[in-house]
């Protein structure tokens, strides 16, 4: 008979349950000491270390030693083998029988040749289901091996997560032997922690929490730990509660099986690899148990390494993709950093990862998903929606430092008034655990009630992989429908989509870009990355549009497709979240700063090889093929090779004069200096020497001023800039009373992420770094190219050095700049006092540009106190500006009129050697009359990213100028010509343009290849059943509204033989 009923006490209660799960306390009599029963050593042990991350078939060739439990292994980055011999004993027969495994590292299982199941301690994943019922006739011994990697889940840092990995780190085996796993009271643990959970979460205020307490209360009153008899009437009693149901209106919630592993971050590509394996054979061992399970897995890149370092459990991953268990997503090659890749290289991520979803799983995928990357560009929705998604999901906005977004679930419109649902999982993360607590935050902290009744959660440990766990499922399977709670059900990012979908009236849209508050230092970190990647892009670039036209003119040249393939996705590799934004260890960017070596060195042979195509069979002299890759006509200065390894300079008119632009091809071996302007001048104040007998001088001594009759550049004798003039209109770009090109250093020491993190307080840290009167000299004198040079002690570590050059005809001044970096924890920017005043800054983006505050008025424009652009930036009141280009820098800033561009920063974690040493870069600033777009800012920063090509002809050259491709209006950009990827191949050709002014412009693109068709097409070139276009007179007319990207196919007539 029970106990008659009593008062209780809410804690005691409540501990009482606790106590009787603790895995800490009462274990000798509690029902947790029941979980495990009768257990026994495995038969025989044996082990190798090994440095190397070998295959399964090589490792096991290899001599295994005795080893034993207790044993220490490493150091990091190596690998132990374990072969467990074992046999089971026969009294076990009806058992659930685990191999209980705990070490440290990240070990993976192999069975008859094959992964199967991942063991790590930080994953929570520490038995290997041997059998989960031993029959008498089953055989009993057996031989696993265990992979073990001297790494953990996220890495090895020394002493903090994000620390530089230790190099001498030890792993130990602390546990290896068979047991007999009591499946019941892992049932009833679920159950009991559930009910504590609820009873915490829900509250003494509330009816159902004391209903949870006192059914948790009294399971443990009826159930003996020591008799499993027991068990089913506790058993029942959970049951009946989790069995009242909630109302038709309960919140549901779409549980998505996940594991956001890192491409690379705290660990080397080559890790990641086996993480995946690792993490998915796990994932599809959970699948085969609970065919209800789904598993949502981004990023092409790390499926096709599984696919050649895996064959076999790849192919278990397509059969479980086709079960609709095992769900791709996302759509592009890596989870790639949301704000730095160019335009089209966020077509590739796309591109590259659609048609590889396609290929190996029979579909692409409908939703994007980068839950971990660092802002989203305002371009983003338009590329989804060329790429065929039009729905995103990510979290990372939870971590806005200053303002909480305001939206779980909205519409997000890009630049171009492209329109995308988007979806964050409002329990702020990605690696759920399918606690109780979890299910009533995603609830709770949904800041659109009443608008969306749906939504994710996404439950598995991730970063470093690992992925979901039995007993996650068994969580959320208890939760499914449960009064008080919200519904819980096992789905895929489709089904959450649709159901977000079919009730989307009341969301609310956000315009624009969706700004992280956090981790600003990314878009400066590591700056040899960024210029790699930068580099990188401009040439993959030119190698394509070069190929395409050798493809165009000469029926033998062969288009570099497969080589462009795999460098390509170097490129997108490099574009992942932790690499490009700099947030990776040491290994990591060495790794990177391989992959664009590569790309550099293949590149440029691919240039040469296209050239070379160009040239044959025409005649004329021998000599240099100057190109222009710019989809506009050029004069500039360049430096050409002369006989003997010297250069020339030489003043080349960029070809094509038949055409109004040129894109390609002229050739001239020796080019004379042509100025058809007034010569650049260099004119230095320090010669007079009668300059004491005259009236004060305020410019005199060591000042030098630049003129090319365009502008006038006056710099101070420490190489500040005290002025520059817009020579036809007299105006001033410098504040009044300011100097430009100040650089000027900050404390950089962010509150833990080191690399990162720049925090707002940096900016009351700033020290202007002061030169020495009397360093700045001539470089240059004048003729096609004036230039002055400086020297910089930037601190007792650090120097710098800059010649600042001005070439004729060109609208900007360069600042050519070295700098040998040798700091901690400091920032370095350069900084320009406009006179011009406007309470907006624009800075480009991909595709297009956008606007910024210059003030911190509201908390949302303080927030952005260091910003990210591209290749320009501009502050413009009516009728003038001043611009600020660059090559290889992101990070920026507008406050008040003073344009700012961050150069350099020395953080020590994760990589303690980040961004020391020697480092080379260019800026430039251009002032303008009207606006940035009137005056060509865009085609200059275009100029200054993609100098005129100069290459040697190994055979004639054409003997005439010729262009390819124009456009008729200045606000259209060409940005792209590439072989199509599939169709008739050999001789279709891909155009990518975009509407750079923000305007609605028809204009017309001059074609002077032999066009057959013309269609337009959607990124991932599908064409367009409605878009075949007319050609009239070898031209296309284009519609474009802003900002708006077109693709073009153009199916080529072939060559003549
Ligand atoms: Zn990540």
């Amino acid at each position: 008979m029970a106990a008659a009923p009593a008062l209780k006490h809410w804690l005691t209660t409540l501990e009482r349950v606790e106590k009787f799960v603790s895995p800490l306390y009462f274990t000798d009599c509690n029902l947790r000491g029941r979980l495990f029963g009768a257990s026994c050593p495995v038969a025989a042990l044996s082990s190798f270390l090994t440095p190397e991350r070998l295959p399964y078939q090589e490792a096991v060739q290899r001599d295994f030693r005795p080893a034993q439990v207790g044993d220490s292994f490493g150091p990091t980055w190596w690998t132990c083998w374990f072969r467990v011999e074992l046999t089971i004993p026969e009294a076990w027969v009806g058992q659930e029988v685990h191999l209980c495994w705990e070490s440290d590292g990240e070990g993976l299982v192999w069975r008859d040749g094959e992964p199967v199941q991942g063991l790590t301690k930080e994953g929570e994943k520490t038995s290997y289901v041997l059998t989960d019922r031993l029959g008498e006739r089953d055989p009993r011994s057996l031989t696993l091996y265990v992979e073990v990697a001297c790494s953990g889940l996220l890495g090895a840092g020394k002493g903090s997560m994000i620390a530089a990995p230790d190099p001498e780190k030890m792993f130990q085996l602390s546990r290896a032997e068979l047991a007999v796993f009591h499946r019941d009271v892992h049932m009833l643990l679920v159950d009991l922690e559930l009910l504590l959970g609820i009873a915490k979460g829900l509250g003494k205020d509330n009816q159902r929490s004391f209903q949870a307490l006192y059914t948790a209360n009294q399971m443990v009153n009826v159930c003996d730990p020591a008799q499993p008899e027991t068990f089913p009437v506790a058993q029942a009693l959970a049951s009946r509660f989790f069995g009242q149901h909630g109302g038709e209106s309960q919140h549901t919630i779409h549980a998505t099986g996940h594991c956001h592993i890192d491409t690379a971050w705290l660990w080397p590509f080559k890790e990641t690899v086996r993480k995946c394996a690792r993490s998915w054979v796990t994932a599809l061992q959970l699948m085969e148990r609970n065919p209800e399970f789904i598993f949502a897995c981004s990023q092409a890149q790390q499926l096709e390494w599984v696919k050649s370092r895996y064959p076999g459990l790849y192919s278990r991953l397509q059969e479980f993709a086709c079960r609709g268990q095992f769900v791709p997503v996302g759509g592009t090659w890596v989870e790639m950093d949301g704000n730095l890749p160019s335009g089209e290289a966020m077509v590739r991520q796309f591109l590259q990862g659609q048609n590889f979803f396609l290929q190996e799983f029979g579909k692409m995928c409908s939703e994007f998903w980068l839950p971990d990357t660092f802002g989203y560009s305002a371009q983003l929705p338009q590329i989804m929606h060329g790429c065929g998604i039009r729905r995103f999901l990510t979290q990372k906005l939870s971590w806005n430092l200053v303002n909480s977004f305001p939206h779980h679930t909205f519409f997000w419109e890009g630049l171009d008034g492209s329109r995308v649902l988007v979806h964050f999982p409002p329990g702020d993360s990605y690696g759920m655990q399918g606690s109780v607590e979890e299910v009533l935050k995603t609830v709770a902290n949904n800041r659109d009630k009443g608008r969306a009744n749906h939504s994710a959660f996404l439950f598995g440990f991730g970063d470093g992989g690992g992925g979901p766990t039995q007993t996650m499922l068994d969580r959320l399977k208890r939760l499914s429908n449960t009064d008080g709670l919200p519904r819980v059900q096992l789905s895929s990012p489709r089904q959450l989509f649709s159901a977000l979908e079919s009730d989307s009236e009341q969301l609310c849209t956000w315009v624009g870009e969706l700004f992280l508050e956090l981790h600003n230092g990314t878009y400066t970190t590591h700056a040899q990355i960024k210029k790699g990647n930068r580099e990188c892009e401009r040439i993959l670039h030119d190698v394509e549009l070069l190929s395409s036209l050798a493809l165009a003119r000469s029926a033998q040249f062969l288009y570099p497709a497969a080589q462009l393939q795999h460098l390509w996705r170097l490129l997108l590799l490099n574009q992942f979240h932790d690499v490009v934004t700099g947030s990776c260890i040491q290994m990591v960017a060495e790794e990177a700063m391989c992959h664009y070596e590569d790309i550099r060195s293949h590149g440029n042979t691919l240039l040469s090889a296209a050239a070379a195509a160009l040239c044959a069979g025409e005649p004329g002299p021998e000599g240099l093929l100057i190109i222009n890759t710019l989809p506009w006509k050029r004069t500039e200065v360049m430096a050409l090779p002369k006989p003997g390894g010297a250069h020339s300079l030489g003043l080349t008119p960029s070809p094509g004069d038949s055409a109004q632009h040129g894109l390609c091809s002229c050739s001239s071996p020796h080019l004379a200096a042509a100025p058809a302007a007034p010569a650049a001048c260099v004119r230095s104040a320090r010669a007079p020497t009668d300059s004491a007998s005259r009236p004060p001088p305020t410019k005199t001594d060591g000042s030098v001023t630049l003129d090319n009759g365009i502008i006038r550049v006056k710099l101070d004798p420490t190489g500040r800039l005290t002025s520059l003039v817009l020579v036809a209109s007299g105006r001033e770009a410098i504040a009044e009373g300011a100097v430009g090109n100040q650089f000027v250093l900050f404390d950089d020491v962010p509150l833990y992420w080191d690399a990162w993190d720049v925090m707002d307080y940096h900016l009351e840290t700033r020290k202007p770094v002061l030169g020495q009167a009397g360093t700045l000299a001539v470089g240059t004198e004048g003729g096609l190219r004036g230039s002055a040079w400086f020297l910089l002690q930037i601190s007792p570590n650090s120097r710098l050095s800059q010649e600042v050059v001005l070439d004729i005809g060109c609208p900007y001044v360069r600042f050519h700049t070295e700098v040998h970096w040798h700091e901690a924890h400091k920032f370095l920017k350069v900084e320009f006092p406009a006179r011009v005043r406007s309470s907006q800054a624009t800075y480009e983006i991909q595709f297009g540009h956008l606007q910024r505050p210059t003030h911190y008025n509201t908390s949302w424009d303080w927030a952005r106190f260091e910003v990210w652009a591209h290749r320009w930036m501009d502050l413009s009141e009516h009728g003038f500006g001043l611009a600020l280009l660059n090559d290889c820098k992101y990070g920026a800033s507008v406050r008040g009129s003073i344009l700012s561009l961050s150069l350099l920063r020395a953080p020590k974690a994760p990589d303690a050697t980040a961004d020391t040493g020697r480092h080379e870069f260019t800026y430039a600033l251009m002032p303008h009359k009207g606006s940035f777009q009137d005056a060509g800012v865009i085609q200059a920063a275009y100029s200054l990213n993609f100098p005129l090509l100069a290459l040697p002809a190994p055979s004639p050259a054409p003997a005439t100028a010729w262009s390819a491709f124009s456009v008729s209006s200045p606000a259209v950009v060409l940005e792209t010509v590439k072989q199509a990827e599939s169709g008739p191949q050999r001789h279709s050709l891909v155009l990518r343009l975009y509407e750079a002014h923000g305007s609605h412009v028809d204009c017309w693109l001059h074609l002077s290849l032999p066009v057959q068709e013309a269609i337009l097409c959607d990124l991932l070139e599908r064409p367009d059943p409605a878009g075949h276009l007319t050609l009239r007179d070898n031209r296309l007319k284009l519609t474009f509204s802003p900002f708006q990207v077109l693709s073009l196919l153009l199916v080529l007539q072939p060559p003549p033989h």
